[in-house]
């Protein structure tokens, strides 16, 4: 990846600073984007040496994509983005019995919309065959109801990925997906210290534990690098197979 610059939306902490870490170290230059956490983007930046910069900019708000296009626009100085990682999304809103209005427009906001027209503004900013990878879930396959909304918006984000691959075909451009399960990162640490409850999904894990970030970049990685130049369209399963079938 020597010569190339990625963008990867919320890289201030969890996977999102996993993969801008592992695209750094296969030799790409790396935009760390933030919302609230500048710290915690300049500390990925720290982490991969200063081969980048980052930018910061709330996702979900009207303007969003365009602020976002300004910023990587004026640090790139004309130079051309290759790697666009779509990884920044809002946490799941709850059940449908207490979901909200509000909360369901949010998640779409920043979840769908975003990614959407990140894309459409960064398209003439991305080099020809260039590469666009989006993190979805497991959830879009694994019914799960305090996460239907979460889940929708990420069966969203699989199928924007199937129809611009063929869209974007022709520029050499590939468009996939990647979607994890269970991730520890420092976010959901205490989550996932509930009693029994990282035991209960490595028992329901062919692998038999729960994700880390760095599972999850390393296929990132992969679909970001020229080696995948005939992958696309595709959603890659990054769980280490959670809720395969029963044992
Ligand atoms: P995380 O630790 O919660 O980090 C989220 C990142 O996104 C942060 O950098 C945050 O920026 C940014 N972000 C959130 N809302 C934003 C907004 N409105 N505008 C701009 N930036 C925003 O997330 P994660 O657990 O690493 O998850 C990363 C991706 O993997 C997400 O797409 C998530 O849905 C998916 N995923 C995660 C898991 C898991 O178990 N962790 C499982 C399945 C799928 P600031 O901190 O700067 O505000």
């Amino acid at each position: 990846m020597n010569g190339r610059v990625a963008l990867v939306t919320g890289a201030s902490r969890g996977i999102g600073r996993a993969v801008a870490e592992r695209l750094a170290a296969a030799g790409a230059e790396v935009v760390v984007h933030y919302h609230r956490d500048k710290t915690g983007a300049e500390e990925t930046l720290a982490r991969i040496g200063g081969r980048g910069f980052v930018v910061g900019a709330e996702l979900g708000v009207p303007g969003d994509a365009d602020e976002v296009r300004r910023q990587v626009h004026a640090a790139l100085e004309g130079r051309a983005l290759d790697v666009l990682v779509n990884n920044a999304a809002a946490q799941p809103a709850g059940p449908l019995a207490t979901d909200t209005e509000e909360a369901f427009d949010r998640l779409m906001a920043v979840n769908v919309r975003a990614p959407y027209f990140l894309i459409q503004r960064l398209l003439p900013m991305l080099s020809d065959g260039g590469r666009i990878v989006s993190i979805s879930s497991v959830a879009t396959r694994m019914a799960n109801p305090v996460q239907t909304s979460f889940a929708m918006t990420k069966g969203a984000l699989e199928t924007m990925t199937r129809t611009l691959a063929l869209e974007l075909g022709p520029r050499g451009i590939t468009v996939n997906a990647v979607a994890p399960g269970a991730t520890r990162t420092e976010a959901n640490a205490a989550f996932f210290e509930t009693p029994g409850l990282s035991e209960l999904i490595a028992g329901h894990t062919a692998l038999g534990r729960l994700g880390s970030g760095e599972d999850v970049a390393d296929v990132v990685a992969f679909l970001a690098s020229p080696a995948a130049r005939w992958v696309t369209g595709q959603v890659v399963d990054a769980s280490g197979g959670l809720y395969l079938g029963v044992a």
